[in-house]
């Protein structure tokens, strides 16, 4: 018998691999932070420090959150109803302006870990200010982070100029190169708040150090305009005209490629972040997902900020995704359920360039492992429990989180972060943001 550190029993595995291989009852041995063997009757095989019973429950890879700006769960809600002009000059910038610092950004992370967890999300990629304290809210709770500060132009709370952004970026990427929860990139803001050159240089950068780069991009018919404007071409023509599309490249929304744009993508294999909640709710429309995957390109979903969307569900987006899809189609076989689900896990783990990570449940993969719990009434008959999950499901009904071998969350209690703290902090800024002049 070998010691092992965790064993997962009497589960339904649905491994999201490539072949979606699945073991109705299986077990999953988990060693030094790895998942070590999936397999049936593993209890004869090894000795665990602790097992989980999951009867009753499926377990999947650790949902991944391909872009948001986790601090802003301290803004959501606020300002909603208005024009995106006004959402954002007379409610957004005002408070980010005024309170934007460490502080404001550790409460606001703890704040979207909390609920990440909570609905199953073990990795997300953040793009923010003071991104250091995001990197503090993941060593303290033990999640996964590919992380990056907003490069602008103009001055704002990361730096004054887009060099000091720039050579911040170098020093947090050396300080966390090697880490295994958090992944630091590069992250020139978009197309039109980046001159040419920033994205030059931040692309040299993503380059030297190995690193992504993650960049908001063709989100409004606004930015396509202003971009047509200046530079005389659309947004993916005019990055690749400056020389920055190439695979490092997670691009956010992509609400409006041109049909030679999405080819485009594909034959750069440019990655996309798909937020459809944020597109619907700031009406900037429906992006071509079913088109850029027919087309090769590898598309992962994303909440955005909790501002825009207006939570950190990946069920809920997956869902919202599949319907809109067809809807707006009018094909109802377009964005299928396994389809869905594998964007919030192999498709996503691919856009991080984490594919040999995470993203799967597989040998050597690290053992992020969430347990749904199948016994919910919703779910019921499980005639399918892909369709089930995105159809039926929410991102409540997950149960047990297992990042890197470490039980996060069990019988749906959080345990790395205390839920009465978080509440208090999300009034203390309430009644801030609230009294401000
Ligand atoms: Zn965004």
């Amino acid at each position: 018998m070998e010691n092992i550190d965790l064993l997962i029993i009497n589960a339904h595995i649905l491994t999201m691999d490539d072949n979606l291989t699945e073991y109705p009852n299986g077990d999953i041995a988990v060693k030094d932070r790895k998942i070590l063997e999936i397999g049936e009757n593993l209890s004869n095989k090894y000795k665990p420090e602790e097992t989980i019973d999951a009867s009753n429950k499926i377990a999947l890879p650790g949902l991944i959150n391909t872009h948001t700006h986790a601090a802003m769960t301290l803004l959501r809600g606020y300002g909603s109803d208005n024009p995106l002009n006004v959402w954002l000059e007379q409610y957004i910038w005002p408070v980010e302006g005024k309170f934007v610092s460490y502080e404001f950004v550790k409460d606001g992370t703890d704040i979207a870990i909390y609920e990440m967890i909570r609905n199953g999300v073990t990795t997300f990629v953040d793009m923010y200010f003071y991104e250091n304290a995001v990197a503090d809210s993941i060593l303290e709770t033990g999640v996964r982070g590919v992380l990056c500060t907003g490069i602008l132009d103009f001055p704002n709370p990361g730096a004054k100029t887009p060099d000091e952004g720039i050579e911040k970026t170098k020093q947090f990427i050396q300080q966390y190169k090697d880490n295994e929860f958090i992944f630091p990139c590069i992250g020139p803001h978009a197309p039109y708040t980046c001159s040419p050159e920033t994205l030059r240089k931040a692309m040299a950068v993503a380059q030297d150090y190995d690193v992504l780069f993650h960049i908001h991009v063709a989100e409004t018919e606004w930015e396509v305009g202003e971009i047509q404007k200046r530079y005389g071409t659309t947004p993916v023509k005019h990055l690749n005209n400056v020389g920055v599309l190439n695979e490092r490249v997670l691009a956010a929304h992509m609400v409006h490629p041109t049909e030679e744009e999405i080819e485009l993508l594909a034959q750069k294999n440019v990655k996309v972040a798909h937020c459809p909640e944020s597109n619907l709710k700031l009406a900037s429309g429906i992006a071509p997902v079913p088109e850029m995957i027919e087309a090769g390109v590898t598309v992962g979903v994303g909440t955005d900020g909790t501002a825009s969307n207006d939570d950190l569900d990946i069920i809920g987006e997956i869902h919202t995704s599949a319907l809109i899809h067809k809807g707006y189609r009018k094909n109802p076989v377009v964005m299928n359920a396994r389809q869905s689900l594998a964007m919030a896990t192999r498709e996503g783990a691919k856009a991080l360039r984490l594919e040999d990570k995470i993203g799967t449940l597989e040998k050597n993969k690290f053992a992020d492992i969430i347990l749904i719990n199948k016994s919910e009434v919703h779910l019921q008959p499980m005639f399918d429990p892909y369709t089930q999950i995105v159809y039926s499901g929410k991102g409540l009904d997950v149960d047990t989180v297992v990042v890197q071998g470490k039980i996060l969350m069990e019988n749906q209690e959080v345990t790395v972060l205390d839920k009465k703290e978080i509440l208090e902090k999300a009034k203390m800024w309430r009644n801030k943001i609230q009294n401000m002049e």
